[in-house]
């Protein structure tokens, strides 16, 4: 088949490389001049199944006063709020599990395959600064354990001992653990996968924004293309410039078997009418800067893999040589320039929890943009719209499962049976 992938963040790459395994003629359509050039940029990609056991300990998504502090938020916290009360919930939960267990996997089976360079550490630990705070989380991890999460409970001595960068000064009453998590590089992974992606035949498009899909003669959907102009987009200086491949085609209207969206928010302004999903934006801040290397052997700067703190709404990862911290989370679009006070949270909170762990002088700002539906799972599959596909709404949680949705688009595509239970990913539900 010919598909069109439009978006080459995490969720486009993994898609266009799982479809050309499977021998279809695919073709990537991106407005900027790189891949992982928007909400894939620079991420904390932490891998974690059941994460959300850590935001629920604490009573909500990190941020979550931010977001009430905004009025247009609240119809969309609204939203959320009755998704998490209603009886399919519980499937939902055993969905983004699955989801998580399979991209680890798959992850795994991509990088063994192609022997993919990119810095990934082992790992994850949530820790819990309240007594409150523990004992939910020890009764969430009790509550949920017929879900079979691979996390289990540290008291403060063990979690200090699995990551014994944490200052001696944080107050500490035990964490969870995910010993298998993992943080990684998640844009250099897309770029090695895009590598792959162009061995087995995939055409990248770079500067290309995909204006309109209409359907061709109400068989099959045309994609309508528009040259961007690199200004009109506000590229930052910290966006990816463009590769010796990029291409700036100036073709008509392309006409394929199938299209499939993997454009983030952008995805709502391209579909019509009832098939129209409601997209959310959020916007998340993050600090990548070097790590402190310590001179005496004995002396650990940061964390081994990574740490959240998920009342203070802040992540810290490893990256190589380099700490991200991550945080800030807010609804709406994200501001041009990171903010000073969103900034000075993350600087805070990271040392708060591993003093001197950075030159934060070389440190290099973001803000990045994320795309949420209401009931915090991603839309994988065939949208009401013939021929055309979905992969979006992967809200914080691309690198937790862009691997797996790129393989089940593909298998659907293909009529192959899902290797889980993912009827609570069908595009059918945001009707
Ligand atoms: C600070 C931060 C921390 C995060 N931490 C984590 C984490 O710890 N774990 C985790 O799993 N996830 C995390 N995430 C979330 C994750 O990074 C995002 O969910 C993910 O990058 C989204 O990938 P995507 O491919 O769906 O979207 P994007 O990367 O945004 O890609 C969409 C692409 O579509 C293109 N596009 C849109 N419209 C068009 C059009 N009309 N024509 C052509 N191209 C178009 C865009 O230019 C873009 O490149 C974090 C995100 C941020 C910002």
């Amino acid at each position: 088949m010919r598909v069109a992938v439009i978006g080459a963040g995490l969720a486009g790459v993994t898609t266009a490389y799982e479809l050309a395994r499977d021998g279809h003629e695919v073709t990537v359509y991106e407005r900027r001049s790189s891949i992982a050039a928007e909400g894939s940029f620079a991420p904390a990609s932490v891998l974690a199944p059941g994460l959300w056991l850590a935001h629920a300990a604490v009573g909500g998504a990190g941020g979550l006063e931010r977001m009430l502090a905004r009025p247009a938020a609240w119809p969309w916290l609204w939203r959320r709020w009755r998704a998490a009360r209603q009886p399919a919930h519980a499937a939902r939960l055993a969905c983004l599990r699955d989801l998580a267990v399979f991209s680890l996997e798959r992850l795994q089976a991509i990088e063994a395959a192609h022997q993919l360079e990119h810095e990934h550490h082992a790992g994850v630990m949530a820790l819990m600064r309240t007594p409150r705070h523990a004992s939910r989380a020890q009764a969430l991890l009790t509550k949920h354990a017929p879900l079979n999460l691979p996390a289990r409970w540290l008291n403060a001595d063990e979690a200090r001992a699995a990551e014994p960068g944490i200052s001696p000064k944080l107050p500490l009453y035990g964490a969870l653990y995910w010993p298998a998590g993992q943080t990684a590089n998640g844009r250099q992974f897309a770029h090695a996968l895009r590598a792959e992606a162009v061995r087995l035949g995939v055409r990248f498009q770079f500067q290309q924004d995909v204006v309109r899909l209409t359907p061709a003669g109400g068989t099959r959907p045309q994609v309508e293309l528009q040259a961007e102009r690199r200004r009109d987009l506000g590229e930052s200086s910290h966006s990816a410039s463009s590769t010796g491949s990029t291409t700036i085609a100036d073709e008509g209207p392309q006409t394929f078997d199938a299209v499939v969206l993997c454009s983030a928010e952008a995805a709502s302004r391209l579909m019509a009418g009832a098939a129209r999903p409601r997209v959310a934006w959020g916007h998340v801040h993050s600090v990548t800067a070097p790590r402190h290397v310590a001179a005496d052997a004995g002396e650990t700067f940061g964390p081994s893999g990574a740490v959240l703190d998920p009342a203070a709404g802040v992540t810290i990862g490893r990256m190589g040589d380099r700490l991200r911290v991550a945080g800030c989370a807010s609804l709406g679009a994200p501001p041009s320039r990171p903010a000073p006070a969103a900034l000075a949270h993350l600087y805070a909170t990271l040392e708060a929890t591993f003093p001197g762990a950075t030159r934060t002088a070389r440190a290099q700002p973001w803000v990045g943009r994320q795309d949420h539906l209401a009931d915090g799972l991603p839309a994988v599959g065939r949208s009401p719209e013939k021929g055309l596909w979905l992969n979006i709404g992967h809200g914080a949680q691309a690198w937790a499962q862009a691997a797996a949705c790129g393989r089940l688009l593909a298998d659907q595509l293909a009529g192959r049976p899902a290797p889980f239970d993912c009827g609570a990913l069908d595009p059918a539900r945001l009707r």
